[in-house]
């Protein structure tokens, strides 16, 4: 089997560690310092097409491979990208987009997948709650269907880009009635998101936003 790479990826790899060098990394340190998310970087990555890299193109994405993705992923931090910002990246193109891409509907997937790879919307996913981190099973976030609205109550934290997100991949738990015998389940479902973020202060990845959330509403 060839584990070498393809002159194209390699000389994606080139572009990309120029694109950064030149256009993101000069930015790191002071929006770092300063605690800010960087827009102008989050645009440009956009344009430059990598906030969608892996995305079909049919949906707004460049359709690259795997290891074109990863590739791009080091040359992004080994160009001085801060890793607030690659958080934001991987939070917004991977838990977010990603999740859409496999469990959305059609209707999910044609109405956020573009603006996310465009980057012109900013994603999160939220699974992490005050009484459960580790423990999936644990979480409490719960949804009630009103009309054509899912109504959710609950509480998150540590929700990369939360504040920040036009649109948020939500994990709650589906009542026990609902599933039979097999107890609570975790479902995710996608939405605009409705945040109250309170602010949580970091010493690391400064540039990206990682409030608590409560009491939010989603539309389907
Ligand atoms: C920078 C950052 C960004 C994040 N972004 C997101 C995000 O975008 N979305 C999101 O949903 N979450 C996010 N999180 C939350 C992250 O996923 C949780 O912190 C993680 O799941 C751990 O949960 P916890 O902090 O509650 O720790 P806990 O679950 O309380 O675990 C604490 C410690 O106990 C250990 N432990 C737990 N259970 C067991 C067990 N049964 N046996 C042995 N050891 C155990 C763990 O390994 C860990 O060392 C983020 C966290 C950070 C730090």
């Amino acid at each position: 089997m060839d584990f070498s790479f393809t002159e194209e990826q390699l000389a994606f790899r080139e572009q990309v560690l120029t694109f950064a060098r030149k256009e993101i990394a000069p930015r790191a340190q002071v929006h770092d310092l300063e605690s800010r998310f960087d827009w102008e970087s989050w645009k440009r990555l956009g344009e430059f097409g990598i906030l969608g890299l892996h995305l079909p193109e049919e949906y707004g994405g460049s359709g690259a491979d795997v290891v074109t993705t990863v590739m791009t992923g080091e040359a992004l931090a080994e160009a001085g990208v801060d890793g607030g910002l690659m958080l934001s990246y991987g939070a917004h193109s991977f838990l977010c987009a990603d999740t859409i891409f496999t469990h959305g509907t059609q209707d999910q997937k044609e109405k956020y997948i573009p603006k996310l790879a465009s980057g012109q919307w900013v994603g999160c996913m939220g699974l992490t709650e005050p009484g459960a981190g580790s423990n999936v099973a644990g979480i409490k976030t719960r949804y009630e269907k009103r009309g054509d609205r899912y109504v959710l109550n609950g509480s998150k934290i540590f929700i990369t880009n939360g504040p920040i997100a036009d649109v948020a991949v939500i994990s709650v738990t589906i009542p026990v009635s609902t599933v039979g015998r097999l107890g609570d389940r975790v479902v995710t479902v996608a939405g605009s998101p409705y945040f109250l973020p309170i602010r949580l202060s970091k010493r690391f990845f400064r540039l990206s936003r990682l409030p608590t959330l409560s009491g939010k509403f989603l539309n389907p």
